[in-house]
């Protein structure tokens, strides 16, 4: 299957002509979340915008395999093996065992990803789920001649790697600078190499997750899962292989060696990276102590911010910038795209009560042949959004009865705009769920002023029929000199 699609990858640094391995089926990877505490905002940022690319993937007719992992171990705080493991200090500090640490996280990722609409992966693969297969690419890349062990501790031998392969490719830098970047090693070191890093790293007796091995008890390096995972349900080498940026020079870079050396091929053909979201020109991250909650930005209850924005704002003005500029954070341009959200929510409800009326006098057949165009063009979410809009000026003078639309006209504008706002751009509307959310409340209300009137009649069945059901389904009723309160 060919389109005219055109990515941005990463490695040749130029937007070339996606075409798969495959014929019509896409394998796609992308790194997930370390589930060690919440997902950030800029997290959620990078795993929509996946989400919309799998999105426009699927609408081209692709057979989409989509891979993203969990990270439940082996994620130290250094990306060059030092530091403590992530989740054994939270575990500690929350007095919980690591699982618990990994369920809690993994969970509230899960229900913040659903409240942005995103579509599950195929696949979401965890680190702890993939120990031996880890393991077997260690003994690989060791059979290999890349790697050597130093006191139960595995390392990546980067200058002997790079003898035969090129280390640093996805960020185009020799190993020359790159050393020139990195500290001296110090007499402690076990590493030969500066730029070593460990493939399998051994535990000390209080570590809390630990795994038998050839080379005694231990626990895999971080860049090692992604390897294996990929690998295991894409093949040794498959399409796309996405990530935030932060990732490209140390986790990207070392993914790429090791499944090399085990592999001796390039594990993707296309390696995507999305930007970053800052807050005032600063990345959000964790250690900068700007990392907005996705629940703080709901209900506006972070000190930076003025008031809350609903998901779809949140999620549409994210897609108002393309996935590989910076977007930066602030409450006016969230109060803009808010305004611009209910602006195209409005329009295409308005586009669902308009009718047909003889010819048309605006032009609109062109539109699904301009948005393929601007998502054709590396995803070019916002300049899809601008087509929209365009579409929307039309179709309110329509409205107005100041142009017409022909019934055929109108039947394809409608399924672009569905097509667009719901598939691919991942929008809904929101008043039909609060409108939802109303009814359901005044229902219950309802009924706890039926329980009131039964008591007032002294029918004492009907009104403990009514709060043992309803206590039943969850809700706690409490009775108040005014009436009643309840919650579920
Ligand atoms: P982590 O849980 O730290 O492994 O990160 C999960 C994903 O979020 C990775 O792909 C990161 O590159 C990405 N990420 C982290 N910070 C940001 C940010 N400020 N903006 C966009 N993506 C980010
Ligand atoms: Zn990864």
């Amino acid at each position: 299957m060919e389109h005219n699609l055109y990515i941005y990858n990463t490695l040749s640094r130029k937007k070339e002509q996606f075409v798969p391995l495959h014929e019509d089926k896409v394998g796609m990877y992308v790194c997930g979340p370390t589930v060690y505490s919440d997902v950030h905002l800029g997290n959620c940022r990078t795993f929509i915008s996946f989400d919309l690319i799998y999105r426009y993937l699927l609408y081209l007719g692709y057979k989409v395999r989509y891979v993203r992992n969990i990270t439940d171990a082996g994620h130290l705080e250094g990306d060059r093996d030092e530091g403590d493991d992530k989740f054994a200090k939270k575990a500690k500090l929350e007095q919980l065992e690591p699982m618990e640490i990994v369920q809690k996280y993994t969970v509230g990722f899960h229900e913040i990803l659903n409240i942005f609409n995103t579509f599950s992966p195929s696949i979401e693969p965890t680190a702890t789920g993939h120990i031996s297969e880890q393991i077997e690419i260690v003994k690989k890349i060791l059979e290999s001649g890349y790697a050597y062990e130093k006191a139960g501790t595995i390392y990546f031998d980067v200058e002997k790697y790079n003898e035969d392969f090129q280390y640093g490719i996805l960020t185009n830098r020799k190993l020359e600078d790159l050393l020139e970047g990195t500290r001296e090693l110090g007499g402690q070191d076990e590493k030969k190499g500066r730029l070593d890093f460990a493939l399998w790293i051994k535990a000390k007796p209080e570590t809390l997750m630990q795994w038998p091995s050839p080379w005694g008890w231990g626990f895999p390096g971080w860049h090692l899962e992604c390897s294996a995972m990929s690998s295991k349900y894409l093949g040794n080498t498959f399409d796309i292989h996405g990530g935030g940026m932060d990732l490209q020079a140390t986790h990207h870079t070392n993914e790429i060696a090791q499944s090399q050396a085990c592999n001796h091929v390039a594990p993707a053909k296309y390696w995507m990276h999305t930007n970053m979201l800052t807050v005032n020109g600063v990345r959000m991250s964790k250690s900068a102590g700007n990392g907005f909650l996705p629940k703080e930005l709901f209900t506006g209850s972070h000190p930076l911010l003025e008031k809350g924005y609903s998901p779809m704002t949140v999620r549409f003005f994210m897609a108002q910038s393309h996935y590989r500029s910076t977007l930066d954070f602030s409450n006016e341009a969230l109060q803009a795209s808010e305004k611009g959200f209910s602006r195209l929510i409005e329009g295409y409800a308005r586009l669902q009560k308009l009718s047909a009326l003889g010819s048309s006098s605006i032009e609109t057949g062109g539109l699904r042949a301009k948005c393929e165009e601007a998502m054709n063009d590396d995803f070019n979410s916002p300049i899809m959004i601008s087509h929209l809009f365009d579409a929307l000026r039309a179709i309110n003078l329509v409205h107005d009865g100041k142009e017409t639309i022909s019934a055929t006209d109108l039947e394809e504008l409608k399924s672009v705009f569905k097509t667009f706002i719901e598939d691919v751009l991942g929008l809904k509307s929101e008043t039909e769920a609060s409108t939802g959310n109303e009814a359901y409340k005044k229902a219950i209300d309802l009924l706890l002023n039926m329980r009131l009137e039964a008591k007032q009649n002294k029918d004492w069945t009907t009104s403990d029929k009514i709060r043992n059901e309803l206590t039943a389904l969850g809700f706690e009723i409490k009775d108040t000199k005014d009436g009643f309160e309840w919650k579920i």
